[in-house]
């Protein structure tokens, strides 16, 4: 089997997708049927951010970005200075710091993860992975409701049209425990959780070699 030395009682899941699709709300269900532990990451990532860290040279923001254990973010003003450049950074995502704390938890297994990235975790810890799709006038509206609008809205709005998180789960992962699910109803919503409360329940552990 893959992942030989696993030794956990209770599966870990893996939702993921655009903002908007309906991340958090389906994981939250299926945990309070489930007794699932949820894990927002977007809210863990947050709190280990490294804000406005100021101006970074070249050399320094090049070697960050490819360390790939921090992503900086869009936000940057470019010096003008071709050769001397400069960057003033607001924000660092510490997607490393955030691994190494739940790795306890996930080793235990038992957890719905939601964050709208897959790439960064290890493909250990998980025996399923979601991809929640929404058309996309409905995400239009979500995502306006939530206030989104200009580039914000239609970078979203593109991930989702390229399919970029499927291809990104694709790439990261084994396509045996990948699902892709329509979140687009209250129907689609009800009957996600229900197949993912039903999978949670019939899982049996793969005995460790
Ligand atoms: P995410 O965590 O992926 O950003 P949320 O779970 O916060 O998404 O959902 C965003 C909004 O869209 C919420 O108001 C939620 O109630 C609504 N929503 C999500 N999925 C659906 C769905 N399948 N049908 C109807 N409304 C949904
Ligand atoms: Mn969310």
């Amino acid at each position: 089997a893959q992942n030989g030395s696993i030794s956990r009682k209770r599966p870990n899941i893996l939702v993921t997708g655009t903002p908007g699709t309906g991340k958090t709300t389906t994981a939250l269900a299926v945990a309070e049927a489930t007794e699932l532990r949820h894990i927002n990451v977007s809210d863990l990532v947050k709190e280990r951010s490294l804000h406005d860290v100021g101006t970074l040279d070249a050399h320094t923001w090049w070697e960050w970005g490819i360390q790939g254990q921090k992503e900086i973010d869009d936000d940057i003003i470019r010096g003008s200075d071709m050769i001397n450049t400069t960057y003033h950074v607001l924000e660092v995502k510490c997607y490393a710091i955030v691994c190494d704390e739940l790795e306890g938890v996930m080793e235990e297994g038992g957890n719905i993860v939601d964050y709208h990235g897959c790439d960064f975790f290890p493909e250990r810890w998980f025996d399923l992975v979601v991809v929640l799709q929404t058309d996309n006038t409905v995400l239009y509206d979500r995502l306006s409701k939530r206030g989104y609008s200009g580039s914000k809205l239609s970078n979203n709005l593109d991930c989702e049209i390229f399919q970029m998180l499927l291809e990104e789960a694709r790439e990261s992962y084994s396509q045996d425990i990948l699902m892709a699910l329509k979140s687009d109803t209250i129907d689609d919503m009800s009957k996600n959780v229900a197949v993912l409360t039903d999978w949670s329940e019939s899982w049996i552990p793969i005995a460790a070699p």
